[in-house]
Formats: C-alpha cells, structure tokens, sequence
C-alpha cells in the first residue's frame, strides 16, 4: 500500500470529528486515520520520523513520565524505572505473572490474587494506568499532527485476550480520555487493512501470521458476508524479534570472547541494540558490519538464518495447532497475510509460505498493517463506509411484543450500531404487578412470526390502577452488536434487564428469508395487525365497561343495564367472529350508549365530592 505524507503545514487531515484506530503493542504502537482526501487509512507519524512509538515508560525519581522514543535510552540506563511490555499484564494477577519463566526488569507487587501492580519511583501504578499512559502520549501525538481533538478510538487486542483482558484495554483507552467504540481482534484488523471482508459478496479463509517483538500469534479466519469468524488462535506469548536478537547477541558475546570478560553483562545489554540493527539491515542486505568498542561486529544473512531458524521452526509448530484446532486442511486456506514487523525477515516468510504452500501475502506494511485496519473499522463506525452492512447496522427489526401478539418495533432494520431507543408501555389490569417483556426479531407484524431473542418478566410494580404505571423499556445496542433490553417502572424505579446477541446464530441466508417473508406477507399481515389492534381495542373497552358497571350499577336504571349488557355481547360476538370492521361498529355502539349515564355518574360523583367541602 502506497504511504500517503501527511502535510502537516495545510493541515489537510482536519476534520470535525476523528475516531483514531489504535494498535497497543507489546513492544510498538501506533495509530492510524482516514485520510479525509483520499479515504485510505494513513499511520500517523511526525515528519519523517516512524509512525511506530516503543510501548516504554520511564519514570524518573521526579515525578516525569516519559513514553516512546524518548523512554528507550532508560532500559539500559535505568531498567528498573522503565516499563515495557505493559501489555502482558493486562488483565493478571500476580501468580498469572510471576510464573512466567521470563522475569521483568522492573518490580512487581505480591499479592497473590489480585490484580498485578508495579511499583515503580515509589508508587504503584495497575497494568491499566501504564497502558493508559501509552495511549495518553499517543493521543497527544495524533492530535499534534492532525490538529484535532482525538477523543473517540476503536483499539485492537490480541485474538486471544479475554474479557477482563479486553476490559482492561478499554478501561486504559478511558483513563487516557478516549471513549473507547469498539476492541477489535488484530487479525480481524489486518484482514480489514487487506480489504478482506469489505465486499459482501466474498467469503475467505485467511491465516493471519502475526511476530512481533516478544508475542507470536496465528489465527485462521473465515469471512463472510462481512462477518469475521476465528475459527482458531494459537501461538507463542514469547516468541518474537527479541528472541531473535538475544540469539545474535550470544553468538557475538562468543565469537568474539565477551562472553569471558569480567563486564560481559554489560556487554550483552549494549549489543542488543545492535543486534537488532544487524536484524534489520540483513532483511534487506546479505551481510552487516559495524564497530563496538574497537571491536568490528559482522554477521551474515546467512549466519542469521542459522541463528534464528529454530526459532521460526517453532512458530510453524503452532501453526500446525492452530490448523488442526480450525478443522481445515491447508488447501482452504486462501490466503496467508504477514502481521508484525519480524516478518519482514525473508526467512520467515519463506518458511510460512513453504508451510502453507502458497506464497504469503505482505503488501500492506506489516508494521503498520493493524493501526490501518482499525482506522478502517473506525470509519465504519463513523458511517463513512457503506459497503459493510453486517458489520455495523441491525440486519432485522428489533422490538416488543404487545398486547396481542403483536410486534412493537423499536429499532427498525439497518438502524446504525451503536444505537439506543425506548417507549413507554403500561398496564391493561388494575393493580398487575408484572409485566413481560418478550424481545423479538423479524419484520413481520405477528411475533410468531418473529424471532424471539429473549423474555423476561419486570415484577414488583406497586398495585396501581390500570394506565397508570409506566414502565419504559429501551434498546441499546453496544459496538460490539450486543443488545441490552431494559425495562424500568419509571414511578416505582423498580427494573430489570437483559443481555442478547441479535447477531448470534443468524446466517445471511436466514436475513434474506425473514425479509423475503415479510414482503411476501405484507398485505396479510398489515389485514391482521389491523384486526388485533381492534380487537384488543374492543376487548380493553368490554373491560372498562364491565368494571364502571361493577362499581356503579346502583346509580344505573335498568334500561341503561339491559342497553349495555346487549351491546356488550355483540360486541363480543364481533370480536369472536375476528371481524375488524364489526368490531369497531360494535365498539362504537357500545361507546354511544355508555356515553350518556358515564358523563351523568361522573358528574353527580364531582358535585357529591364538592357537597362535602365546606368552601
Ligand atoms: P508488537 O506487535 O509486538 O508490538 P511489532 O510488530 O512492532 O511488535 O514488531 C517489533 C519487532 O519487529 C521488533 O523485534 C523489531 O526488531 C522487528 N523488526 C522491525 N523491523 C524489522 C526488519 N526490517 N527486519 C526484521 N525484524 C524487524
Ligand atoms: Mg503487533
């Protein structure tokens, strides 16, 4: 993919409002937007500097926090302050952390079971306010070079991580004032920077081959119809480009005779720089040289891949894993993208493309290619992307049943996620305590013909007559497509609630037939809808009538009584007949004879109240 300057001079990146894709690495971050001009996704970078900015904290003895570049001169200066791979204490206790074989520079709390800390210049920061501080120096970067406020992120997590992982990850975005809209896994955000999953119509299965500086993934994906599905994750959480220089530096420290000397700590920490260096270079070069304290270091790509090829022999071992967990063979899969910046080593890929028996696809850059897919989701959210209809909007209406049986809409199809709405119902009986809230799915106007989601009963509502209560029940849709149904006594305050995926289990064919249903059945079910609510019309008023009479039938004449009780049992016999105009006739029949002595009852009951006053 073409890397596209940002003039930072015209400003050609303001816009209103921004929603910035995040990528939190274990070793780098960055973060990418739209660009407004050429609606492709950019990495945002000073100059010509590296969009990436090292996942480092430094805390100095006086209370300064340094984050990224400026941080990296500490790990070797002053490794006990500085912070790196935040990351892996997302979401761990201290056991999950101390029982890594690989030990931490820095200090971490024991406290057995709870959440990991580390003390760091004298205090205690979580995993959540180190990554918080991360994404606060990336924020205050984004917003120097574009020259707008960043307050809205969609940021990616690891296939693997779970909830409390990816809480934690959207607590931090929080913490750093950033309204968090979506987590998106990382290979799900590569395969949106490939472009997979854009057109609706395709359907692939992608290996995501992710290596980055300390952390090695592998997940096998399948879209479509612009749904992602991971179909399986593996890897190694220590597994990475560091590992890679580590095995340089050792064979330097031996080859020429560090290894023995009095300093050869401090020898091993100095190389690694270098040894990264030489990495990089000889994945673009046959061989490295440089000099180190009088000393001239030289590596071949050759030697290189001797070094490291156990390494990725390992990471093809759970690539095997991973394929054998998805359940597919090596000819389904249809395409293999390079995430991470360790696969720009020729030999890993390579090895991955021999593996897999295709050539590995690494066109959009590997540093950059999650940051680029989550400015992509990003924009989807904001509504600039039309194409993916699955994705971010309600495929089906989504409401309530009502009285009988018919389907209340509230959020109507193709509604934009997130979204909210709510109305207002009440009750149809003098003092009923609970009211059902059944939530459906489908365009149909009769719920059986609907999809039922859920159903839940609000009780407790304090005896009232009926019409009085009113309960308020309201959809909300989070960005994670998840429905929450809740339902509130709004006099009371008493409520209750409810979680659904509207998505779950629905197929696009199963979209389709709903929707081909509903157009089939239109006339149909518009006669019906019309025949229930008159009769629910008729019966609430054979109710009403039949309790006035109840609690007035001494101020009634006998006339009135036989009158009433007649156009009563047409009216019935209306609604048993299932006749929509019968009813109505028959409703206002009743209606007319009731009027009169209804209006004379009240008015004698108002001048008996005002008789007892004494004005
Ligand atoms: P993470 O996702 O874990 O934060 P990255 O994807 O940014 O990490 O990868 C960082 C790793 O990529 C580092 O170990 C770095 O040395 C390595 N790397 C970067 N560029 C190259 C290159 N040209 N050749 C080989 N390795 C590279
Ligand atoms: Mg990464």
């Amino acid at each position: 993919m073409a890397k596209i300057a940002i003039n930072i001079a015209t400003g050609t990146l303001q816009q209103a409002e921004v929603i910035v894709g995040i990528d939190l690495g274990t070793t780098n971050s960055l973060v990418a937007v739209i660009h407004p001009e050429t609606g492709k996704p950019v990495a945002l970078k000073e100059h010509d500097s590296s969009a990436l900015v090292p996942s480092l904290i430094h805390f100095s003895e006086g209370g300064q926090v340094q984050v990224g570049n400026a941080a990296r001169e500490f790990l070797i200066s002053d490794p006990a302050n500085t912070i790196f791979s935040a990351k892996r204490l997302m979401g761990k206790t201290y056991q999950d952390v101390s029982c890594n074989a690989h030990p931490l520079a820095y200090t971490i709390v024991d406290e057995a079971d709870k959440l990991v800390k580390v003390k760091v210049a004298g205090k205690y920061f979580s995993a959540v306010e180190l990554s918080s501080l991360i994404l606060k120096a990336l924020k205050n970067s984004a917003e120097h070079i574009i020259k707008t406020p960043v307050t809205k992120a969609v940021i990616t997590v690891p296939a693997y991580f779970n909830d409390a992982q990816r809480q934690a990850t959207r607590d931090a975005g929080k913490a750093a004032g950033l309204d968090v809209l979506r987590i998106i896994n990382e290979p799900t955000a590569a395969s949106l920077a490939y472009g997979f999953g854009l057109d609706k119509t395709s359907t692939k299965t992608i290996a995501v081959y992710d290596l980055g500086g300390g952390t090695f993934d592998i997940s096998i994906l399948t879209i479509a119809n612009g749904i992602f599905e991971v179909l399986a994750t593996n890897g190694n959480t220590f597994l990475g480009g560091d590992d890679f220089d580590a095995a340089i530096v050792e064979y330097w420290m031996n080859k020429y005779g560090f290894i023995n000397s009095d300093t050869a700590a401090t020898h091993r920490q100095q190389l690694r720089l270098d040894a990264e260096e030489a990495k990089k270079q000889l994945s673009d070069q046959q061989a490295y040289e440089s000099v180190y304290e009088n000393t001239k270091l030289q590596l071949s790509r050759e030697k290189l891949h001797e070094l490291v090829a156990p390494l990725i022999e390992t990471s093809i071992a759970c690539c095997r894993n991973a394929m054998k967990d998805a359940a597919i063979s090596l000819a389904d899969i249809d395409e293999v993208i390079m995430v991470g910046g360790s696969t720009r080593m020729p030999l890993v890929k390579k090895t991955v493309g021999n593996f897999f028996g295709k050539a590995v696809n690494d066109s959009v850059n590997p540093d950059e290619v999650v940051a680029l897919g989550a400015a992509i989701q990003a924009d989807i959210l904001a509504g600039n992307t039309k194409d993916l209809l699955l994705l971010d909007v309600t495929p089906l209406s989504l409401g309530l049943e009502t009285m009988g049986g018919l389907m209340d809409v509230l959020l109507p199809r193709n509604s934009k996620i997130p979204v909210k709405a709510a109305r207002q119902y009440t009750t149809y009986k003098d003092g009923q305590s609970g009211m059902k809230i059944a939530v459906y799915q489908g365009e149909r106007d009769m719920v059986k013909d609907n999809r039922r989601l859920a159903e839940f009963n609000l009780t407790g509502i304090p005896a009232m007559p009926a019409g009085l209560p009113k309960v308020e029940v309201s959809f909300l849709i989070n960005a994670d497509g998840i429905l929450l149904v809740n339902a509130r006594e709004l006099r009371s305050g008493i409520e209750q609630s409810v979680e659904v995926k509207p998505q779950y289990g629905l197929t696009d064919e199963a979209v389709e037939k709903m929707l081909l249903d509903s157009m089939e059945h239109a006339l149909e079910d518009m006669q019906m809808r019309a025949l229930t609510e008159a009769r629910t019309e008729g019966e609430q008023l054979l109710q009403t009538t039949e309790r006035f009479i109840h609690k007035n039938m001494t101020m009634m004449s006998r006339e009135e009584l036989i009158e009433t009780s007649q156009a009563m049992q047409a009216l019935q016999l209306s609604i048993d007949m299932a006749d929509k105009n019968l009813i109505q006739e028959k409703a206002a029949a009743l209606n007319t004879i009731s009027k009169p002595y209804a209006e004379r009852i009240m008015d004698e009951a108002v001048s008996k109240a005002m008789a007892g006053r004494k004005v």
